[in-house]
C-alpha cells in the first residue's frame, strides 16, 4: 500500500475512503478534515472559546492536540470521577491529561467530583441506588451537569467533547432499535446553546475509531490504553461491535449509516413530530441549569438523595 500523496509506505489505509496515507500526509489530512467538519456544521469560528472536555484517552486528546493545532482558542477540562480499583483508572488518565498539558503549556481546568460532592462516582452510585450495579447513569449525569457548569462559571461559548463516528454510530443504532425519538432529535455534531447552557460539538464525529488511534500513535501522543472497568459488557460495545461486523463486509457502513440519518433529519424525513423538542425545558431552582422536571434538576435530585443519606 502506497500513500496517495507522495507514494511512500502508507501508514494508514482507509477503506471507506479508498485512501492510503503516509503517517507525514496522514498528519495533515486529520486536521484539514476536521476543519472541513468545523465549517460544514458551524460549530465554532477562531473568535469563540473552547472548552474540550478531556478524559485521557486517545480520542479527546487527539481533539485537543487538533484544535491547538489549528490555532483554535482551545482550553481542556477534565473531571476526576474517582475510579481506580485495580488499574488506577482514575489517578492514570488524570496523569496522562496533565502531561499533555504540560508538555503543550496549555489551559487545564480540573474539576474534583469526590472534593467537590464528597463521594467519588462509584459511592455516589451506590447511595441512590440508580443503574443496576454500574455507576454510568450516575456518572454521566455528573460528567454532563460539571460541564455545563464550569462552561457556564467560565464563560465559554463552546463546549467540545471527543466522541467518534463508532461512537455516534453506536449510539444512533441504540436509539433506533427502540425509535427514540427525543434522543434521535438531539443527536447531531452540533447541540445549539439554550439559555445559559454552552453549544455542544463533536468535531470527531466523521473520523472512525481506528482513525483517532492512527493519528494519536502517529503525534505520539501517550494516552490510557483502558478503557474504564465498569464500560465492560456496555451496550455500546456490544452495538459496536455488531457495527464492526457490517463494517468489515460492507466497507463505510458505518459512516453511511451516520451521515444518511444526519441527511435524513436534516431534510425533515425523519417522521417525528417535531414537538417533543425543547418541550417546557425551565431553569433548575438550586443551580439553574435547564431541566425539564419540575423544580430540581435530575442532577440536584441526585444529590439531595446523596445529602439525606449522609445525614
Ligand atoms: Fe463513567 Fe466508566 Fe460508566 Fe463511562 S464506563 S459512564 S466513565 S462509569
Ligand atoms: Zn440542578
Amino acid at each position: 500500500m502506497k500513500c496517495r500523496k507522495c507514494g511512500s509506505k502508507a501508514h494508514v489505509n482507509m477503506r471507506q475512503h479508498k485512501l492510503a496515507l503516509c503517517k507525514e500526509h496522514y498528519l495533515e489530512w486529520v486536521p484539514e478534515q476536521t476543519e472541513r467538519f468545523i465549517k460544514k456544521y458551524q460549530m465554532f469560528t477562531h473568535e469563540e472559546k473552547i472548552l474540550v472536555a478531556v478524559s485521557g484517552g486517545k480520542d479527546s486528546l487527539s481533539l485537543w492536540d487538533i484544535l491547538v493545532r489549528l490555532g483554535y482558542q482551545a482550553d481542556g477540562m477534565y473531571i476526576g470521577l474517582g475510579i481506580n480499583g485495580g488499574i488506577h483508572y482514575s489517578d492514570e488518565s488524570h496523569r496522562l491529561t496533565e502531561e499533555f498539558a504540560q508538555r503543550h503549556g496549555l489551559k487545564l481546568h480540573v474539576v474534583d467530583i469526590e472534593k467537590e460532592y464528597g463521594q467519588p462516582i462509584p459511592v455516589l452510585a451506590e447511595m441512590t441506588h440508580r443503574g443496576q450495579g454500574k455507576p454510568c447513569s450516575v456518572c454521566g449525569l455528573a460528567k454532563r451537569h460539571e460541564m455545563n457548569r464550569i462552561a457556564r462559571d467560565l464563560g465559554y461559548d463552546v463546549l467540545a467533547t471527543g466522541h467518534n463516528l463508532d461512537d455516534e454510530a453506536a449510539v444512533l443504532f441504540g436509539n433506533t432499535l427502540t425509535w427514540a425519538s427525543e434522543y434521535l432529535l438531539r443527536q447531531g455534531p452540533v447541540l445549539p446553546e439554550n439559555e445559559g447552557l454552552a453549544r455542544k460539538v463533536k468535531p470527531l464525529c466523521r473520523f472512525y475509531e481506528r482513525e483517532m488511534t492512527a493519528y494519536a500513535i502517529a503525534r505520539g501522543i501517550e494516552y490510557i490504553y483502558d478503557e474504564c472497568p465498569y464500560a465492560e459488557g456496555s451496550q455500546s460495545i456490544y452495538y459496536k461491535e455488531l457495527l464492526n461486523q457490517l463494517e468489515t463486509t460492507r466497507p463505510g457502513a458505518k459512516l453511511t449509516f451516520y451521515l444518511s440519518f444526519l441527511e435524513a433529519r436534516k431534510s425533515g424525513n425523519l417522521f417525528i413530530e417535531k414537538n417533543v423538542e425543547q418541550a417546557h425545558m425551565h431553569p433548575c431552582s438550586k443551580c439553574g441549569q435547564l431541566t425539564s422536571a419540575p423544580g430540581l434538576c435530575s442532577f440536584c435530585r441526585m444529590m439531595e438523595k446523596v445529602n439525606a443519606a449522609v445525614e
